[in-house]
């Protein structure tokens, strides 16, 4: 077990990221909960794993703001010390359509929440933990998608090709800053039983596209949690550029 690590989860109100908070806190880190709207829900999961006997704060924060970022990452100095993990979790998608007919604005804010979001906090992850910079190192965690491989034709090109650039910015960023102390890997889930599929304007996707996952189920949340628990531990320390597919065989 880890002790006395800080970890920001971004986007961990909910999903996979609530998941993650909690999994991260049962192991000894005390964690930073980011959410953009649903306050209720963020608090809900700090009051979670604190009956639980963990340590956990919440920041509101959009992560595709660098000022709302900056102010996330200044919170967390200032209360929980210093960080050791950066899990980039916030994403977004939206309605279910073909590309002809995304719009300049969707696809811009896409991207912005999902590959922007990842750069900025990142960055300020980097500046902390770099061994150049006087820090002890660390693990990013980025979680990317299958979608990224499979392009999600007639859904939402715009996401994957979002999470397609999150592959890309992982094994560059991993290989940039492997000599300072820091690891960057990521997962890239399959089907997952989340609140996420509502934004795609098809919240039972998942049962519908079972029969075509190769274990004939989607995933829970917290099969996620743990391939990002792995990741972001020393039990995985001599991973970096790497990426984990929890997809049942997607
Ligand atoms: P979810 O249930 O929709 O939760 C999304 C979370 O991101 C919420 O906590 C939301 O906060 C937060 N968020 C959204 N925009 C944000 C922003 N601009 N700044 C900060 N936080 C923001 O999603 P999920 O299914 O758990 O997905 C989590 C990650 O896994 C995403 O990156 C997604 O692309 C990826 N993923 C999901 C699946 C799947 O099948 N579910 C598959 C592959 C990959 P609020 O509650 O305040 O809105």
């Amino acid at each position: 077990m880890d002790t006395n690590q800080v970890a920001i989860v971004t986007g961990s109100s909910r999903g996979i990221g609530a998941s993650t908070a909690k999994l991260l806190a049962r192991n000894g880190f005390s964690v930073c909960i980011n959410y953009v709207s649903d306050a209720g829900a963020a608090k809900s999961v700090r009051d979670q794993i604190i009956a639980d006997g963990g340590h956990a704060m919440v920041v509101q924060a959009d992560v595709s703001s660098a000022d709302d970022v900056a102010r996330l990452f200044s919170t967390v100095d200032a209360e929980l010390g210093r960080l050791s993990v950066l899990v980039n979790n916030a994403g977004i998608l939206m309605t279910q359509c073909r590309l002809e007919d995304i719009s300049e604005e969707r696809f811009l804010q896409v991207l912005k929440t999902n590959v922007m979001g990842c750069f900025l906090c990142s960055k300020e992850a980097i500046k902390r933990m770099s061994t150049d910079n006087g820090g002890t190192g660390g693990a990013i965690v980025n979680v990317s998608s299958v979608a990224a491989r499979s392009g999600s034709p007639n859904e939402y090109v715009d996401y994957a090709a979002s999470k397609g650039a999150i592959d890309t910015l992982t094994r560059g960023l991993a290989l940039e800053v492997a000599a300072q102390g820091i690891r960057v890997n990521a997962v890239r889930p399959g089907l997952i039983h989340t609140e996420m599929h509502a934004s795609g304007g098809e919240s039972n996707r998942v049962d519908r596209l079972q029969s075509k996952i190769p274990m004939q189920r989607g995933g829970q949340p917290e099969e996620i949690a743990e391939a990002i628990l792995w990741l972001a531990t020393d039990k995985s320390s001599f991973v970096t550029g790497s990426f984990i597919d929890p997809s049942g065989g997607l």
